[in-house]
C-alpha cells in the first residue's frame, strides 16, 4: 500500500504557484488575489477559510478575507459578491459552503461571475467542465484529478465507483472521471443514499472515490483486493486525545482497509490540501488572463 500524499504533493503545487507569481511580477504584473466571504461563525468553515487566506500568503497571493454576521439578509451578501465582481484588483471569489438556511446557496453560486468563479461552482463552468471546454473546474474534483495524475494512477479502461453526488464534489468527480482526458477514461459507477446494493458495487471499484460525511463508513469488506482509494470525508469527531478536543475522521476506516489497497489518501493529508492547492491555480489561471 502506498499513501497518495496530498500534503506533500499540495506543497509541490503551491511551490510552482509560487514560481508563477514571481514571473508575473517580474513581468511587471500585478499579484494574484484571492477573495473569500464567509457567513457566520461554524467553526469548520472558520478553519478551512483561515486554510485557505494562509495559503495565499504562502503562493504571495493578495487576499481578502469579508466575514458577515450569521443573520446577513441574502440580499446584502449577493451585494458584496457583486462588489467583488466588479472589482478589477480581484482575480477569484469563494463564499464558503454551507450558508445559513435563510440564504439561497444556488443564487449566491449564480451571483459570482463565471470569470471568478474560482471554486468551479457556477452552471457556466460546470457545463464547460462537461462539455471538457476550458473552465475552472470544481476545487476538490480538480485536487483528486492532479493527485491521480502526480501518482500515475492508471485510469483507463478502470471501473471507478464514486459513492455520494454532492454538486460540489461526488457528481462532477463522477463526470471528470469518465471524460476522454489523462485521468480520465474510467467506466464510473455513481452511487448515493439510494443505491440498493452499494457494497457489492463498491467491492467492484478498481479506483474508490468516497464522498458522503459518514466517519468510517466504508469498511475492508467493501474493497477489492489492490483498489485505489480516495476518501474525501472530513468530519469533526469528539477526542480526549487532542488540545481542541476534536480530530478529523474520514469516509473510510482507513487503518482496515489500508492493507488491502495499492494507494489511499490519508484523512488529514489527503484531498483537503489538495482542495486548496487546486483553488489557488485556478486563482492563478484567472490572473493569467
Ligand atoms: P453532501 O452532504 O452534500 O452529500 C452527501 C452525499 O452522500 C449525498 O449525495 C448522499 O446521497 C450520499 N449519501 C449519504 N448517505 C449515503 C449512504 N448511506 N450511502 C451512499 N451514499 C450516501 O456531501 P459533500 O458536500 O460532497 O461532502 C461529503 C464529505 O466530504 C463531507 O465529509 C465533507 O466535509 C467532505 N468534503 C471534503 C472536502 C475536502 O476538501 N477534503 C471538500 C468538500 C467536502
Amino acid at each position: 500500500m502506498q499513501l497518495l500524499d496530498g500534503k506533500l504533493t499540495s506543497e509541490t503545487l503551491k511551490d510552482e504557484i509560487a514560481v508563477e507569481v514571481q514571473k508575473i511580477i517580474a513581468n511587471g504584473g500585478k499579484k494574484p488575489h484571492l477573495a473569500a466571504i464567509l457567513v457566520g461563525n461554524d467553526g469548520a468553515s472558520e478553519t478551512y477559510v483561515n486554510a485557505k487566506v494562509k495559503a495565499c500568503k504562502k503562493v504571495g497571493f493578495d487576499s481578502t478575507l469579508v466575514r458577515l454576521d450569521a443573520d446577513v439578509s441574502e440580499e446584502e451578501l449577493l451585494n458584496e459578491v457583486r462588489k467583488i465582481n466588479e472589482d478589477p484588483e480581484i482575480d477569484g471569489l469563494i463564499v464558503q459552503l454551507p450558508l445559513p438556511k435563510h440564504i439561497s446557496e444556488i443564487k449566491v453560486t449564480e451571483t459570482i461571475v463565471p470569470e471568478k468563479d474560482v471554486d468551479g461552482f457556477h452552471p457556466v463552468n460546470l457545463g464547460r467542465m462537461t462539455l471538457n471546454l476550458p473552465t475552472f473546474l470544481p476545487a476538490t474534483p480538480a485536487g483528486i484529478l492532479e493527485l491521480l495524475d502526480r501518482y500515475d494512477i492508471e485510469t483507463s479502461g478502470k471501473h471507478c465507483v464514486v459513492i455520494g453526488r454532492s454538486h460540489i464534489v461526488g457528481s462532477p468527480m463522477s463526470i471528470l472521471m469518465a471524460r476522454n482526458t489523462k485521468v480520465g477514461n474510467c467506466t464510473v459507477t455513481l452511487t448515493h443514499s439510494r443505491t440498493t446494493n452499494l457494497e457489492e458495487i463498491s467491492r467492484s471499484a478498481d479506483i474508490l472515490i468516497v464522498a458522503l460525511g459518514k466517519p468510517e463508513f466504508v469498511t475492508a469488506d467493501m474493497v477489492k483486493e489492490g483498489a485505489v482509494i480516495v476518501d474525501v470525508g472530513i468530519t469533526r469527531v469528539k477526542s480526549d486525545k487532542t488540545k481542541s478536543g476534536w480530530k478529523l475522521k474520514g469516509d473510510v476506516a482507513f487503518d482496515e482497509v489500508a492493507p488491502k489497497c495499492s494507494f489511499i489518501t490519508p484523512v488529514p493529508g489527503g484531498v483537503g490540501p489538495m482542495t486548496i492547492a487546486s483553488l489557488l491555480k485556478n486563482t492563478l489561471i484567472s490572473a493569467q488572463k
